[in-house]
């Protein structure tokens, strides 16, 4: 029997961390092996279809990918631009923030555009904008990766006191105007945003990425998974789903051998790398394997809420497509409703008509996403439903979405009246759905909470105690398709020269 084949690098997961670092390996000449417990690859880039229409689980749309900008630079250095198929968001537009006094602000792409918008509802308060714009750019320059950069004395790390701005705190001392900072921070919910923890430096990463070009991905955002791994396997990589690491094999100098699935098989590799989350990465390579203190350090972190989703597929030509995402607040402290009053719930409704190529004019779908607590589910957490180990849940979970469900048909109703009408089915998930699927603690939507007050508890290292274990993913750097794919180049550039990459990634101006 000849021997099980030893590749340089195993990494367990296929989430875009995973494949983005993948691929990059394999374009530098290593042998790569992706192992993916699910059915599907992707993790938060899953999709699944009901009545002809395609659900993104995760990903809604993607910043900085318009000509020449960071993540399009990155896209097409691991060769996967051109064969997305992305619809523009609306230039003057591309998130709308709904107040609860009904009125509604339009957040624009290009900082000119955005500023003037803005000004245009709070003529008074310009000053504010502006400093907000001037903040949130003077922000960025910190992270050298995010500019494709290699990175001099006027870095985050060089200047780890800028992690500690709180974005609430920030957002309240340019202004007392309440509308304004609702608006500022209306999209909150794509970074969880919480007036407790929240750092500016988040915010600024992630809303300049979408003023610098927001796309949605037309029929769902696995095209992106499914591109990686075209271009992981025109490199000579390998990816194989359904196969769950459960454990680690070590030689005597504490080294991993190789990795373990539950259907029985191992993986044997040089090195390995982690797309998990840290808390799933330390269980299943041997808590005794990693130091007490970070051990400790990693459990008492928080992680980020996690969510409630509703997706809608609507009757034909019934509904029109908007171009723009809604971020519908229904209290005026939309940075608190991260701890919500569960009688109130929902308090955020972020709502969004994916793009289909079958029809720009209607939408054949809606999705709405709203904050949902783990301890709302916390009774079925040892019950697990997946496509690969099926498992229906007892009546009482069917009746909870079921009211849930109907509350936001209620919200739904009270923004589109009629709306009840359009609808052809209801489908939902819950953070049980997330942690089932992904495998993130309680379901979180993003990973490890961020916080100003405690930088570098929350920063995620790429390297580990065990010398030939690494990290990517959500929690390196910054979370969300941009934040993850950054974080691959940072886990990679432990085994490819930073300065090379960073040269070849800056060529792609077009
Ligand atoms: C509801 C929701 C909406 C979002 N919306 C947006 C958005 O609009 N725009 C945006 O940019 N970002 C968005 N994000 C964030 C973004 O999707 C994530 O930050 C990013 O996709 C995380 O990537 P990752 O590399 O960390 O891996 P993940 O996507 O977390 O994937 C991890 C992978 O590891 C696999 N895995 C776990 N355990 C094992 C094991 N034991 N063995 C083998 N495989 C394993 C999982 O199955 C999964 O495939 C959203 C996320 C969510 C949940």
């Amino acid at each position: 029997m000849s021997a099980p084949k030893q590749y340089d690098f195993v990494i367990v997961g296929s989430g875009i961390g995973g494949l983005s670092s993948a691929v990059m390996l394999a374009k530098n000449g290593y042998s790569v092996l992706v192992l993916e417990k699910n059915h599907q690859i992707g993790g938060a880039l899953q999709v699944f279809s009901r009545d002809k229409c395609i659900f993104d689980t995760g990903v809604h749309y993607i910043g900085g990918l318009d000509e020449g900008e960071n993540l399009y630079r990155m896209f097409k250095y691991l060769g996967i631009y051109d064969g997305l198929n992305l619809q523009s968001l609306d230039r003057d537009c591309f998130d709308l923030i709904r107040l609860p006094n009904g009125k509604s602000y339009p957040h624009a792409q290009g900082y000119a555009a955005f500023s003037a918008n803005l000004i245009q509802c709070f003529p008074e308060e310009k000053k504010a904008i502006d400093a907000f714009c001037v903040k949130v750019r003077e922000m960025c320059d910190f992270f050298p990766l995010y500019n494709l950069e290699m990175g001099d004395e006027q870095t985050y790390y060089n200047n780890p006191e800028i992690l500690m701005l709180g974005a609430w705190d920030y957002v309240c001392s340019i202004t007392e105007n309440e509308d304004l900072r609702n608006v500022l921070l209306g999209s909150g919910p794509l970074y969880a945003g919480d007036q407790k923890s929240t750092p500016f430096y988040v915010v600024a990463l992630i809303m300049n990425s979408y003023i610098k070009g927001s796309y949605r991905l037309v029929d769902g955002g696995s095209q992106i998974a499914k591109l990686l791994v075209k271009e992981l396997r025109k490199h000579g990589g390998e990816i194989l789903k359904r196969k769950e690491v459960v454990s680690a094999n070590f030689n005597e100098q504490k080294e991993i051998t190789s990795v373990n699935c539950s259907d029985g098989t191992s993986y044997a590799a040089s090195k390995f790398i982690s797309n998990m989350h840290p808390t799933p990465t330390i269980n299943i390579f041997g808590k005794q394997n990693f130091r007490p203190a970070y051990r400790d350090r990693i459990a008492k972190l928080e992680n980020t809420v996690s969510s409630f989703m509703i997706y809608f597929s609507l009757k034909e030509n019934s509904f029109p497509y908007f171009n723009y995402n809604i971020y519908d607040h229904y209290s005026m402290d939309c940075w608190n409703s991260v701890k919500y009053d569960v009688n109130e719930w929902p308090h955020t409704l972020y709502l969004c008509t994916p793009a289909s190529s079958k029809s720009m004019e209607y939408a054949e779908s809606l999705c709405v996403m709203c904050y949902m607590s783990y301890e709302e589910v916390k009774e079925w957490e040892n019950t697990f439903n997946t496509v690969l180990n099926p498992s229906k849940r007892d009546e009482a979970y069917q009746k909870f979405k079921a009211e849930k469900e109907q509350k936001i048909v209620e919200r739904m109703e009270l923004r589109f009246p009629g709306f009840s009408e359009k609808i052809m089915n209801v489908y939902s998930s819950t953070p049980l759905t997330y942690k089932d699927y992904i495998g993130t603690p309680e379901g979180s939507l993003y990973g490890i909470m961020k916080d100003y007050k405690n930088p570098i508890a929350t920063t995620i290292n790429t390297k580990t105690r065990i010398s030939n274990l690494y990290l990517t993913g959500q929690n390196i750097i910054f979370h969300g398709i941009l934040g993850a794919t950054i974080g691959a180049f940072v886990t990679c550039f432990n085994f490819i020269d930073p300065e090379e990459t960073i040269k070849k990634i800056k060529e792609y101006e077009k």
